[in-house]
């Protein structure tokens, strides 16, 4: 048999091993795994890494955010996703208070249709806990869409706890995910007008004003909510050691509770917010940077299975004419950092060269995973036969110092400037087609899909996990 397309030689990434081997691809799936496949077109692959493309389940493309937009849009972003071997990304639809759900949807939808480059899935933002709302619920699952986003903190968006364990129950019902930004609004609010009345206000105070506890108590409430309601529930951007420690209990008393991080929270600490002058804005994300303690709880999380899954929580905003928008006092400053290109890199580097996690691991966290939380394995995250044929061919020998001028994103700076990597991706595959190839865009806009997901075929409701314990 004659395949489209072979990749030769390379070693190929799979759950519990390594193997080096051929991969036939036929009609944008992967079709078998073997040695000497013959193939219509041919790629060697000698010496590299052959993984299935990643999945990034965390990011904010085109974001109205106050007064501004993440300054990437679809297609910028996607660019850059695609040029880091991220092939399937899941953004966010986020209505405005009293839009139709399904309206929402439909206008998000449209504004990624033509213009992305990589297939795409959304989860939908729930606003509050009222019965119409509640009653849309199943007309989004029903679109493909059965995971929510829910926030703790954020005026217009923060759900109290009658709303959130009201929401938790009906997605849980219905079989959905519920995914939750978990900051106490309260603690915030209470030191953020200490600090801005006593005239605190540099971007060395936005980490003061969002401390740990903030987070570790509405991680422990929230948790405590998911085991009430006999819901799944799933923790994004968690920053801190106490948050970790919070999410392992819950799991210890039976909560089906999955955790994310962010390369930022583990490679990025406060100390960046005391940069001079207003540099200190750049690294403005929410929750903020902590402290290299956590950085090294947050490794020890991953590589022990507590977190399941990196995202990049990617909503960049520029240095010059975004970020500034908070020069006179750090609330204002737009909060986000970029990273939707540089996470499997960094993760290679920092996690599986430093021997923090295996190499299998890392594909686990930055594409497996992410792909069987959120319904979309096996089509994707994985290099089974069957599979569609996304996939990233890495160099674990390519050296490369990161810098904004040589990433896609379109954004004037990146937190990781001067990063030195050991090991980049060379090339990457979006069903079957090469969409970029030495740092090169060579794809196509508007190839991506939009990626429906059902409940079925999300990992909470397979007993995967249970059964992989
Ligand atoms: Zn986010």
């Amino acid at each position: 048999m004659n395949f489209d397309l072979v990749i030769h030689d390379g070693t190929l990434v799979l759950p519990n091993e390594n193997l080096v081997a051929d991969l036939g691809i036929s009609e944008s799936k992967i079709a078998e795994i073997g040695k000497n496949l013959i193939g219509a077109r041919n790629i060697d692959a000698t010496g590299k890494l052959v993984l299935p493309g990643a999945v990034d389940p965390h990011v904010h493309l085109d974001m109205p955010v106050g007064a501004t937009r993440s300054s990437d849009d679809w297609a910028s972003g996607t660019i850059a996703a695609a040029c880091g071997g991220t092939t399937s990304i899941i953004d966010f639809i986020e209505p405005e208070p009293g839009q139709p759900l399904l309206q929402a949807l439909i206008s998000r939808e449209m504004e990624a249709n033509g213009k992305a480059a990589i297939d795409y899935g959304l989860h939908m933002t729930v606003r509050d806990g009222l019965a119409e709302t509640i009653a849309q619920l199943p007309g989004v699952i029903a679109h493909g869409c059965p995971s929510f986003k829910t926030y703790l903190t954020y005026a217009g968006f923060k759900l109290d706890d009658a709303a959130m364990l009201k929401v938790l129950e009906s997605v849980g019902t219905l079989g959905g995910l519920t995914l939750v930004h978990a900051e106490n609004d309260a603690i915030i609010e209470h030191i953020t007008h200490q600090l801005v009345s006593a005239r605190k206000t540099n971007p060395a105070y936005h980490p003061v004003s969002r401390p740990a506890s903030a987070e570790s108590e509405a991680i422990h409430r929230v948790l405590t909510f998911a085991k009430v309601a006999h819901a799944s529930i799933y923790i994004v951007h968690i920053s801190t050691a106490d948050g970790v420690e919070e999410l392992a209990r819950a799991q210890g008393n039976g909560v089906i509770a999955f955790g994310e991080t962010c390369p930022q929270y583990l490679l990025l600490t406060e100390a960046e917010y005391k940069r001079p002058d207003f540099e200190g804005a750049k690294f403005v994300c929410s929750p903020p940077l902590r402290t290299e303690f956590d950085n090294k709880q947050l490794w020890k999380a991953l590589s022990e299975d507590t977190l399941q899954s990196v995202g990049t929580d990617h909503c960049p905003f520029n240095y010059f004419g975004q970020k500034d928008l908070g020069q006179d006092v750090f609330t204002k400053i737009p909060s986000g950092l970029p990273g939707i290109e540089s996470r499997l890199a960094l993760l290679y580097t920092f996690g599986v060269r430093a021997g923090r996690i295996s190499v299998n691991q890392w594909v686990d966290l930055c594409s497996t995973n992410p792909a069987r939380i959120f319904g979309l394995y096996p089509q994707k995250g994985s290099l089974l036969p069957g599979s569609d044929a996304d996939i990233v061919v890495f160099d674990p020998n390519r050296k490369v110092v990161l810098s904004s001028t040589m990433l896609h994103e379109h954004v004037d700076y990146t937190p990781y400037q001067g990063f030195q990597l050991h090991g980049y991706p060379v090339m990457t595959l979006l069903r079957g087609d090469v969409i970029s190839e030495e740092g090169k865009f060579t794809g196509q806009l508007g190839s991506g899909q939009f990626m429906p997901r059902w409940v079925e075929d999300l990992w909470s409701n397979k007993n995967i996990r249970e059964s992989q314990i």
